[in-house]
């Protein structure tokens, strides 16, 4: 309960601030998927016809509906918990949206040669980094042998009714979401601001954006967070119509121990954490891609930037002595 109060309290103080820095934008700030989002709506969509606190209000519970279909922590019951809970070789139906991003996630895995891989709950369970107790230690190496799933254990096939269901393997094979339903809940907020008739938008969940239009008559301004200084910015960016812009970073939930980082995004070989970069940034056509991609190339470091140009996609890659590589720059 103390905690449920301190999110809206928290909200609320961020709603004051950013409403008095920027006169002429709506905006709005919401805990949702263990981060702030903030919505800006720019002036040019405050106009009567338009009911922006109501579009808003609409993207927000569309994006707390995303992360409660996809979270497999909190106790409320949900098909990737319930996926995670079959019996070896045991076909179950998924939900239509589920299995759809379930897709769109093995493929992912296919093209990044095993670098994404949706199937490691039970890996990213026993580091704790999601937890609401943050990790101090690794675990055993022992723990994280025992909990690497095998590469390939996440199967569509038909159920006993002729129907199109999906089975795991294995029980060390539990689908974690975690890398790709941020940016995927950002596209169905930005999508329900359009249904809303908004144009001109900006959907950042703590770091991770799509834009929409501009803002007045400029382009947006959009900061990339530096790896290592908080307050300070790698890069900035004018950008305009329509763009998705992603970072996944050793700096978001990690612990040090012994002197070496330790961070959450886990290296599907290994089960450790990846030793390749500080930060990759992707920009992409929409914020699922960006998402999944900036996990994707994080762990498969320099050697995946190649490939993001075939998808017209650009990257940033803060490697781990902060040398930079890459462009977001279009080409
Ligand atoms: P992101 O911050 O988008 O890069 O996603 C990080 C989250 O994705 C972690 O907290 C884990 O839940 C999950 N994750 C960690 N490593 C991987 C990986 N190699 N492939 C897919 N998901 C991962
Ligand atoms: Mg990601």
């Amino acid at each position: 309960m103390a905690l449920f109060l301190l999110r809206y309290f928290m909200a609320f103080v961020l709603l004051l601030i950013s409403a008095c820095s920027q006169a002429n934008d709506v905006h709005e700030t919401r805990f949702i998927m263990g981060t702030l989002v903030k919505f800006t709506i720019a002036p040019a969509d405050r106009h009567e016809n338009i009911d922006v606190a109501a579009a808003i209000s609409a993207a927000a519970n569309e994006m707390q509906r995303i992360e409660n279909a996809f979270t497999i922590y909190g106790d409320q019951s949900n098909a990737i918990k319930t996926f995670n809970a079959t019996a070896p070789n045991t076909a179950v139906a998924l939900p239509e949206e589920v299995a759809s991003l379930l897709q769109r996630a093995l493929l992912i895995k296919q093209q990044s040669k095993g670098a994404f891989d949706p199937a490691l709950g039970g890996l990213n369970l026993l580091w704790g980094f999601s937890a609401s107790d943050a990790p101090t230690t690794p675990p055993s190496a022992e723990a994280i042998t025992k909990a690497l799933p095998p590469q390939h254990c996440i199967a569509q096939t038909s159920m006993a009714n002729g129907k199109s269901g999906w089975l795991r393997t294995d029980t060390r094979c539990l689908l974690d979401f975690g890398a790709i339903a941020k940016g995927y809940a950002i596209d169905q907020g930005i999508k329900i601001l359009r249904q809303h008739g908004i144009k001109n938008a900006i959907i950042n969940a703590g770091g991770d954006i799509r834009l929409i239009g501009k803002h007045g008559d400029k382009p947006w301004r959009i900061g990339i967070r530096h790896p290592r200084q908080q307050a300070e910015m790698i890069e900035t960016l004018q950008l305009e119509g329509d763009v998705s812009i992603v970072t996944s970073g050793d700096y978001e939930r990690f612990f040090i121990y012994q002197g070496k980082r330790y961070h959450h995004l886990i290296n599907p070989q290994t089960g450790w954490p990846a030793q390749t970069a500080q930060s990759v940034t992707i920009i992409a056509r929409n914020a699922t891609l960006a998402d999944a991609w900036s996990t994707a190339v994080f762990i498969q470091g320099k050697k995946g930037m190649a490939q993001q140009s075939q998808f017209n996609q650009q990257v940033l890659l803060i490697d781990q002595s902060g040398k930079r590589f890459g462009s977001l720059k279009p080409r």
